[in-house]
C-alpha cells in the first residue's frame, strides 16, 4: 500500500474559476498564470483546466516548450523574459511573447536574428515594485530601442502591482493608484496596449483592467483578498490534499505529543495520527489550533508536525479511528484558514506540495483532444 498522503487536483474547478474570470475581465483578454508549476497543481493540468483562457504565462522555458509539444497553440508569455540568446532563438521557433525588463534582453533581441515583425513583447515598466523593469523615465527608450528592432511586431507596456490585494488602496506606502496613473502615462505615449492587472485586482472591481489582465491565484480558487473567501466570487479550490488517520493516542492530564512536547494535554483527549507531514508539503510551522478535517468535521492540529505525520483531537470526534479520510486542505477547508496558522499564504502551501506526492484529477468533461482543438 502507498502511504495515503494524495493531492486531488479538481480540473473542473479550474474551468469553473476560467469562466469566473471571463465573466469579470469583460472587454479584456487574460492571460492565465501557470509558473511554478501551475502553482504546484501540475502545468500540463492547468494547461488542461485553462483552456479557454486567452494565453498561459509562466517563467520556465522548457514549460512553455512542452505546452507547444502538448498542442497548446494559443499565445504563450515568459513573465520574466529570457536568460541567453539560445534561450531567444528558442522563444522565436516557438512563437513565444516574452516579457523585457533589461537592457541587457533588449541587446539581445537586437543581435539575434529571427523573422520580421515576429515576435510580440511586454515592456515592463517599474513603478514601484522595485524587483524587475525599466524606471518610467527609462521606458521611452527602451521602448524607442524595440520598436526599432526588426524582429519585434507588438509591444505592450505592463506593470505589476505591490499591493493590489489591499483593500484600502491609499494606504501603502506603493499605491495601486501612484502605479496605475505612471503606466497609464506611458501607454498613452506610446499609443500601444497595457497590462497590470491580477487576480486582486480583478476581483476588487477596479475601474478598468487594461487590455490584458494576468491572472494566477483566483484561478487556483484563492482571493488573497483579507477578509473576502473565495467562495463569495464563485471560486471554486483546484487542490485538495487529503491522507488519513494511521493511529489513535489516548492522552492523560499532564502528556504531552509530538517532538518539543509543545501540546500538554490539561484534560485527557484522544489524538489522531494522520500519515501526513512536511514531507509531503504541509507546512512545519502549523500551530496548535490549525484547522483541519476528520471524517468531514472540523478539528485542530496539536503538536508539532513532524515529516511524515501530523497530531490532531479527535475528542470531539468519536467515531473516528484508524482509516478515516483526512482533508489538510481544499474541497471543505479553504487553503487561506489553513496558512493563516502557519505564518504563510495558500500560495506558498500550493507551490510547496512536494513531487513525491501522488495526485488523481477529477475528470475534466472535455478530454485533452477536444479541448485542443481551437479551430471553431
Ligand atoms: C504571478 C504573477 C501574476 C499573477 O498574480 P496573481 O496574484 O497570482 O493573480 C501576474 N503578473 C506577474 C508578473 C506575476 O509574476
Amino acid at each position: 500500500m502507498p502511504r495515503p498522503t494524495e493531492a486531488t487536483i479538481h480540473i473542473d474547478a479550474m474551468r469553473q474559476n476560467i469562466a469566473v474570470a471571463r465573466a469579470r475581465a469583460g472587454a479584456s483578454k487574460f492571460w492565465a498564470v501557470v509558473k511554478a508549476n501551475g502553482y504546484g497543481h501540475g502545468v500540463e493540468r492547468a494547461m488542461r483546466g485553462f483552456v479557454d483562457a486567452d494565453g498561459l504565462a509562466l517563467n520556465d522555458l522548457n514549460a512553455a516548450l512542452r505546452l507547444r509539444e502538448l498542442g497548446w497553440n494559443k499565445p504563450i508569455l515568459l513573465l520574466q523574459g529570457v536568460f541567453e540568446s539560445c534561450d531567444l532563438e528558442a522563444a522565436f521557433a516557438s512563437n513565444l511573447h516574452l516579457v523585457v525588463h533589461s537592457i541587457e534582453q533588449i541587446e539581445m533581441i537586437e543581435k539575434t536574428p529571427g523573422g520580421p515583425a515576429s515576435l510580440d513583447v511586454y515592456l515592463k515598466v517599474n513603478t514601484g515594485m522595485n524587483r524587475l523593469g525599466f524606471l518610467p523615465d527609462q521606458a521611452p527608450g527602451a521602448f524607442a530601442r524595440l520598436r526599432a528592432a526588426t524582429s519585434v511586431r507588438n509591444i505592450v507596456v505592463m506593470t505589476h502591482f505591490a499591493n493590489s490585494f489591499a483593500l484600502a488602496p491609499e494606504a501603502p506606502a506603493v499605491s495601486v493608484t501612484h502605479q496605475r496613473s505612471q503606466l497609464d502615462a506611458l501607454a498613452n505615449a506610446f499609443g500601444c496596449q497595457r497590462s497590470f492587472a491580477d487576480s486582486a485586482t480583478l476581483l476588487k472591481n477596479a475601474d478598468s483592467l487594461g487590455d490584458w489582465c494576468r491572472l494566477g491565484v483566483m484561478l487556483y480558487g484563492m482571493t488573497m483578498l483579507p477578509g473576502r473567501k473565495a467562495s463569495e466570487f464563485d471560486l471554486l479550490p483546484a487542490m485538495t490534499l487529503s491522507s488519513k488517520i494511521i493511529g489513535v493516542q489516548h492522552l492523560a492530564v499532564g502528556d504531552s505529543v509530538g517532538y518539543g512536547s509543545r501540546f500538554v494535554a490539561s484534560e485527557p483527549i484522544r489524538i489522531g495520527i494522520v500519515g501526513c507531514g512536511y514531507t509531503d508539503g504541509y507546512p512545519r510551522s502549523a500551530d496548535d489550533g490549525t484547522p483541519i478535517l476528520v471524517d468531514g468535521v472540523k478539528t485542530r492540529v496539536v503538536g508539532r508536525v513532524s515529516m511524515d505525520s501530523i497530531t490532531v483531537d479527535l475528542s470531539r470526534i468519536p467515531d473516528a479511528g484508524v482509516g478515516s479520510n483526512v482533508t489538510l486542505w481544499g474541497r471543505g477547508l479553504p487553503i487561506e484558514e489553513v496558512a493563516a496558522c502557519a505564518q504563510t499564504i495558500g500560495c506558498e502551501l500550493m507551490c510547496g506540495l512536494r513531487p513525491g506526492v501522488r495526485v488523481v484529477e477529477t475528470l475534466p468533461e472535455r478530454t485533452l483532444s477536444e479541448s485542443l482543438d481551437f479551430s471553431n
